[in-house]
């Protein structure tokens, strides 16, 4: 996070999100990032002899926008349509992150002319492998990026105008600080900005994604390694060793052992101010070899643009097979089946009840004491897992660092 300390820039790297949008934002090259820096390095480094003070970096910075109530009772209530969905093409299905709503949403915006852009991540062919990117074809959305579960700068390829015109409609699907980055960034504009949310969780860091490196005993080439659905998690290891040292791997989800140190900071769960938001219905008995979407359609902007992917998306009474789920057959879903898909009390405990204490505003002694102590034991975690050979013995030891947080957690919680 970008802020200012009397007349100079400075950066706060707790509570940066990396989302990226102060590299988008500067014009003055008085910023850089190291997207591989480890979890407490810098992300954002400043050059103050090219700094001109112009605030636009700090004003476009999400962090201090995002809500610090957890958004679940009233909010998840009041929405306009759930539904599980995924896309009707078998191929894209199987392809995407969960059920490809995401690209089909996209290539319907497009074709149909109800959106000029849509900004989202591309695949590149080789590292850094990602970057946030506008696509203006319907084609161009082959390019669309699965799940990247690690962070990169993805706001940083924001631009206001594309090709010298003028964006007037965007559809941006990012995770829900990207989104308020974003619309920071179009802040004042004509360009409308329709949202939608990736629900983001979680999201591993470099430290996370050396550790799974090392784990796989450094191979050369763990091309042949990659897999998707199939054999259980976690099935996905991408990355492309010989580009070192720029590889990246992602994980999914299931393990304790990540954290982009500005994540603790989002309490938002549903997709604070999107139009619509794209789960994946852990939880609900889903199975996981086809992949399906949960769907949460918040406004009537979302449930036109929902309307409009229609023909290329098949809504839970239309998905039969695998893939299908119990609920989906039986009755139509519910907010409860929502709340369901969710590790609910982790999340509650791990991440929305500490907000005040990363934002500095904890008042009470015993709060703070309990996350400081919690605070270190992720970072020995961190450290403890990148650095000991001995994978039995760590085992044992893992698993008594993780009862022995959760144990803090719940008493810190009940306080
Ligand atoms: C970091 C991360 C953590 C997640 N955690 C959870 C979770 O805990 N529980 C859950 O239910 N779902 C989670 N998801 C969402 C889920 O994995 C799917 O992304 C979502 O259901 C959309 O799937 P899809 O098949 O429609 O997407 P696809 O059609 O495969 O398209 C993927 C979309 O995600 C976008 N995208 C990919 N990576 C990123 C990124 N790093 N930042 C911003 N946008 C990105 C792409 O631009 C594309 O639009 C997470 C996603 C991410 C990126």
């Amino acid at each position: 996070m970008l802020f200012f300390r009397g007349k100079t820039l400075d950066f706060d790297p707790d509570k940066c999100v990396r989302c990226g949008a102060c590299f988008a934002s500067c014009g003055h090259g008085a910023l850089s990032c190291n997207p591989e820096c480890g979890d407490r390095e810098p992300f954002v480094t400043i050059n103050r002899e090219r700094c001109v003070l112009c605030q636009k970096c700090v004003k476009v910075c999400p962090v201090s926008e995002l809500p610090l109530h957890p958004l679940i009772g009233d909010d998840i209530e009041q929405l306009e349509h759930i539904c599980l969905a995924s896309s009707k093409d078998e191929q894209v299905r199987f392809n995407a992150s969960s059920g490809g709503a995401a690209r089909e949403l996209a290539y319907a915006a497009l074709q149909s002319g109800f959106v000029d852009a849509v900004y989202g991540v591309r695949r590149l062919p080789s590292a850094p492998f990602y970057e946030g990117a506008y696509f203006v074809e319907p084609d161009d959305v082959l390019q669309m990026a699965n799940s990247v579960y690690h962070a990169f700068p993805f706001a940083a390829g924001l631009k206001k105008r594309l090709d010298g015109r003028l964006i007037k409609r965007l559809l941006f699907i990012g995770t829900n600080c990207q989104m308020q980055a974003g619309a920071n960034f179009y802040k004042g504009t004509s360009t409308e900005l329709i949202r939608v949310a990736i629900l983001c969780k979680q999201q591993k860091t470099h430290d996370f994604v050396t550790y799974i490196r090392r784990e796989m005993g450094d191979p050369d080439d763990l091309e042949a390694a990659i897999e998707y659905r199939g054999k259980g998690w976690p099935g996905v290891v991408r990355s492309n060793a010989k580009e070192k040292p720029s590889e990246f791997y992602t994980v999914p989800f299931g393990m304790e052992l990540w954290r982009v140190p500005g994540c603790k900071l989002c309490a938002n769960l549903f997709g604070w101010k999107s139009d619509l938001v794209l789960l994946d219905p852990w939880g609900i008995g889903a199975d996981d070899r086809s992949g399906l979407n949960l769907v949460l359609i918040r406004t009537d902007t979302g449930q036109r643009l929902w309307n409009m992917g229609r023909s290329r998306i098949a809504d839970s009474d239309q998905i039969t097979g695998a893939g299908g789920t119990p609920n989906s057959k039986s009755r139509p879903l519910t907010v409860a089946d929502v709340k369901t898909a969710i590790d609910w009390w982790r999340y509650r405990r791990t991440k929305v009840d500490s907000i005040p204490y990363y934002l500095g505003q904890e008042r009470n002694w015993m709060r703070k004491l309990g996350y400081a102590f919690l605070d270190w034991v992720r970072t020995f975690n961190g450290w403890f897992f990148l650095r000991f050979k001995n994978r039995a013995l760590r085992n044992i030891l893992m698993r008594f660092w993780g009862k022995s947080s959760k144990a803090i957690l719940m008493i810190v919680g009940k306080r």
